[in-house]
């Protein structure tokens, strides 16, 4: 593998390098699998007469006027009309006055764009130009469009691209021939260098398949191999159920549903089983995760070992501590708990960690930073990890080895008695259950598939930019009668290349619009954690009514007060990821609204979004999605990313995913530690993947 630094390609010094590097390319390697996240195929002009406005167009026409260039504020405007038979259309640039020497009129020329509509007229915006020779030749050729960032630009990652393949090394084929020739995969070599630049369609599925199918290949041999070292681990942790839990749940303002009731009785068996538990919960959200977590670190503290809770942000870890020391001083609970994260100043976290080493406290809560950092427990028996959609099996094996690092004790030794903690995962993502067995393969699965019965459901509307106003109407009759409302924007500040929604522009438009007195603030993942904090804070004890954010508060998040979800540009969105956004309100009694805003107009946006519109049940969402985007369908939007994938998406490969895992199941019943002599390349490959998350393992 490659591992020089990107700054060792020509034209790439230390700024772009920097920029690179914001992309998460730091060396040649990673570069070559930055994959595209699009392609953009040149299609044959159509008549001016015919362009739409949101899509993108090539016409072919002449120029009715020499291009003029305009003034506005800070930016140079050039303005120009292209015309043919059929009508005219005005085309402008912004920021590039040296265009204008070639736009002459009388010239006949192509222009390829997005088309917009600027009051009643359609123009094209920042349209690419060429001569008719230059339109021929790229033509129905696939270029790539990948992930950019501002002063990156798809041209310059193109080039470099392109240079990092003309003079990289082949790589040695790792696959045996045999199961390439079995499932008709691409070689290695080709499969990176087409998933840049294929020629056609076909080109591309065939690069694309071999990278998906190892991608697979790699993750199933580790959930593997995680899985036998799991298999019947003994566990120094048996715990008995305690008084002190069923108290408190016979305590509850509510009654646990028959499913919460189900799942709980499978960790405390699992506690009790003198093995350790490695367990994964999956419920929809809202469906009432956080106090079954709650129970089971309760059960922990009152055998008198320690309990960790982890969230993906410190928003979501400072509610779960605020609620769970609400919920123990109500109920009169002894156990003790600590927060701990990343924004805590350097002094409040030592005096933390020297809590937790000395068990002077039973229930630790933070962000994932408790994994990663040097903290020290003291009989850490049960580590928990909430709303886990993106856990790869690098942070599997780390959850595991948490409790071998505890006091003065030698990690392997510690390991060997069985002092690893019961491990429990909780996840909103709805998977198939077919596919969470493969994918969690390494975990028992409880499925937790029923709401609390107080609730109502969801009402939801999919409308036009249009019905903003009527929305903020809503909303202030919402928080009339006391309740509050979510806004979420895309982005968190205005960017040139995109036109969509941002926080901080839309918070002052808020502030305006809504009616005086409501208080509108802004949340986005760019603030410090301090002041994220504040804000929730402030949020959920009702200071704040309107709270506009990015999808930060996609996790997790828990005010049952909250009634409305507006969503801008909702098209931006993959349905999953909707239906969490729509999974924070509807979490109490009164009846909640989801008014998704659809602001691109189009036909097949319209269709998806109604999906949810129609239905509130995530595994339903995911299952229709799938049925839209059909099998295949590579350019759809994933679903925000499930595991360490970059290009397979377990939905719409799933034929592959189970391909793969019943060859792992034979490739390994075969030679279960791949010592033959056909898999040398292929382990040492795997050794590589490994070792980013993972301790070296001979497989
Ligand atoms: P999620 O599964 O999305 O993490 P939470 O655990 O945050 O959901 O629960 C959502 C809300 O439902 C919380 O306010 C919680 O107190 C409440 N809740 C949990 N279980 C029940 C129940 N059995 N009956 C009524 N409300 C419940
Ligand atoms: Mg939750």
């Amino acid at each position: 593998m490659n591992q020089e630094p990107i700054t060792s390609l020509k034209g790439i010094g230390e700024k772009t390098g920097a920029l690179f590097k914001r992309l998460g390319i730091e060396t040649v390697e990673d570069l070559l699998h930055d994959y595209p996240r699009a392609y953009d195929v040149y299609e044959p002009a159509i008549p001016v007469g015919q362009v739409q406005e949101g899509r993108i167009c090539t016409v072919c026409g002449q120029l009715l006027r020499t291009a003029t260039v305009r003034r506005f504020q800070n930016v140079q405007v050039i303005v120009t009309v292209v015309k043919d038979l059929t009508g005219s259309l005005s085309l402008t640039w912004f920021n590039m006055p040296y265009l204008r020497s070639a736009l002459q009129m009388g010239r006949v020329l192509l222009f390829r764009g997005r088309v917009v509509k600027k009051g009643s007229r359609l123009s094209m915006e920042q349209p690419e130009i060429f001569t008719q020779e230059a339109y021929e030749k790229v033509m129905h050729s696939m270029q790539p469009v990948y992930s950019q960032t501002k002063g990156l630009g798809n041209k310059a990652i193109v080039k470099a691209v392109t240079q990092a393949l003309s003079q990289r090394q082949m790589e040695r084929e790792y696959l045996p021939e045999g199961l390439r020739k079995k499932y008709e995969l691409a070689e290695y070599n080709y499969a990176v260098e087409h998933i840049h630049f294929p020629s056609d369609q076909q080109e591309l599925l065939a690069a694309r398949k071999r990278l998906v199918f190892d991608e697979f290949l790699f993750f199933l041999l580790a959930v593997r191999r995680l899985k036998d070292k799991r298999q019947d681990a003994g566990s120094i942790y048996k715990m008995k159920p305690v008084e002190e839990v069923k108290r408190v749940k016979q305590e509850l303002p509510f009654k646990l549903t028959q499913a919460q009731e189900k799942v709980l009785g499978e960790i405390e068996r699992d506690m009790d089983s003198g093995l350790v538990m490695n367990r994964l919960i999956q419920g929809d959200v809202g469906s009432g995760k956080t106090i079954i977590a709650v129970l089971a670190l309760l059960q922990a503290a009152c055998h008198g070992y320690q309990g960790a809770l982890m969230a993906p942000t410190e928003v979501l870890a400072k509610q779960h501590f605020e609620s769970m020391e609400e919920l123990f001083a109500a109920h009169k609970v002894q156990a003790r708990a600590v927060l701990v994260t990343g924004s805590m100043t350097a002094k409040e976290k030592r005096l933390a960690y020297e809590r937790i080493a000395g068990h002077q406290v039973d229930i630790i809560v933070g962000t994932h930073a408790l994994i990663q950092e040097k903290v020290i427990y003291d009989k850490l028996a049960l580590v928990i990890t909430d709303e886990q959609h993106r856990f790869g099996v690098g942070q599997r094996e780390a959850l595991g080895r948490k409790g071998t690092e505890q006091k003065g004790q030698e990690a392997s030794a510690s390991w060997q008695r069985g002092g690893q903690p019961h491990v429990l995962v909780m996840s909103a993502t709805p998977i198939p259950r077919t596919l969470a067995i493969i994918l969690y393969g390494d975990l028992d699965i409880s499925i937790l598939d029923e709401m609390p019965a107080d609730r109502l459901p969801i009402k939801n509307c999919v409308v036009d930019t249009g019905y903003r106003d009527r929305a903020y109407r809503f909303i202030e009759r919402e928080v009339a009668a006391g309740r509050q409302a979510y806004v979420i924007c895309p982005m968190v500040e205005e960017s040139e290349m995109l036109d969509a929604e941002n926080v901080l522009d839309y918070t002052k438009l808020l502030q305006k619009k809504l009616m005086l007195g409501i208080v509108v603030e802004y949340l986005h993942g760019k603030m410090k954690g301090r002041e994220k904090n504040q804000i929730m804070e402030r949020f959920a004890s009702g200071e704040i009514q309107v709270l506009v954010s990015t999808t930060v508060v996609e996790v997790g998040v828990n005010v049952p007060n909250a009634t409305v979800m507006m969503i801008e540009n909702a098209e931006r969105f993959g349905l999953a990821q909707l239906h969490q956004l729509r999974g924070r309100v509807g979490r109490g009694k009164h009846q909640s609204y989801c008014i998704m805003v659809d602001c691109s107009g189009e036909e097949d946006t319209r269709k998806r979004l109604d999906i949810l519109n129609r239905s509130n049940d995530g595994f339903y969402i995911a299952s229709e999605d799938l049925k839209l985007r059909g099998p295949g369908d590579i350019f759809g939007l994933r679903q925000s990313g499930e595991m360490e994938f970059k290009l397979a998406d377990i939905f719409t490969d799933a034929d592959i995913l189970k391909t793969v895992s019943e060859e792992v199941k034979e490739m390994t019943r075969q030679d279960p530690m791949l010592k033959g002599e056909e898999y040398g390349a292929l382990r040492e490959r795997m050794e590589q993947y490994l070792g980013a998350g993972m301790e070296q393992v001979n497989l």
